[in-house]
């Protein structure tokens, strides 16, 4: 068999065993992202093993996604977020609360920590959820906008995607009713705060638009 035959007959094969790449699969990241590290430094990679074993009883600084947790900031603006999740420290000398992605109210999408970041902004969730916060909902307002929506849409297909152990997408405000997802682990007795955060609104339309994704809402 000549070399161009057989090149003729494997190329074919070749095609149907390597990864699909399509308009179907994206593997890009959206196109609205953008990187905007908040500071990783000693004291806070210490303060967050801190945390860590604390309240789930092992030391770590990274998660294996397995939910993400939707939010609202409660905060009328992108840069003053950005500014205080950038503290490592908060009041109480424990590690700053911080999300991984921010979603301003034009869609755009802020990395602000790697994705397999042990970050504080669920209790009981923080080991294995990564948080996305949405600028808005002063005063308890649910006045996040489409653009928030398309952006969280195209966010959570894309970490679905880069992290098929993903199952559960749940509002902060439904994080009694995400304790089916048998996820919740917290060793602090008492240690739980109330949300109202990103609102039902949000969440209803988020869930709809997702209801062919494969993924579990509440
Ligand atoms: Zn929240």
């Amino acid at each position: 068999m000549s070399f161009a035959r057989l090149i003729k007959i494997l190329l074919p094969i070749i095609f149907l065993l390597s990864p699909t790449v399509s308009a179907e699969n994206p593997l890009e990241s959206p196109s609205n992202m953008v990187d905007r590290p908040i500071s990783w430094t000693e004291q806070r990679e210490q303060l967050t093993l801190e945390y860590s074993m604390k309240h789930y009883g092992f030391a770590r600084t990274t998660i294996e996604p397995q939910a993400v947790v939707v939010h609202w900031t409660a905060w009328g603006n992108a840069e003053g977020v950005i500014k205080f999740f950038d503290q490592e420290v908060n009041e109480d000398g424990e590690v700053q609360v911080a999300s991984h992605f921010l979603v301003d109210r034009d869609g755009t999408i802020y990395r602000l920590t790697p994705e397999t970041r042990l970050n504080r902004h669920a209790i009981g969730y923080n080991w294995c959820a990564i948080g996305i916060e949405n600028v808005g909902g002063v005063d308890g307002r649910e006045d996040l906008t489409v653009a928030q929506l398309n952006a969280n849409v195209e966010l959570i297909r894309y970490l679905h995607q880069q992290y098929p152990s993903i199952e559960y997408v749940f509002g902060h405000y439904q994080q009694k009713e995400a304790r089916a997802s048998g996820l919740f682990i917290e060793q602090v007795e008492g240690y739980y705060a109330e949300k109202p955060d990103p609102g039902e609104k949000f969440m209803h339309a988020l869930k709809i638009m997702m209801s062919r994704d494969g993924l579990k809402f509440f």
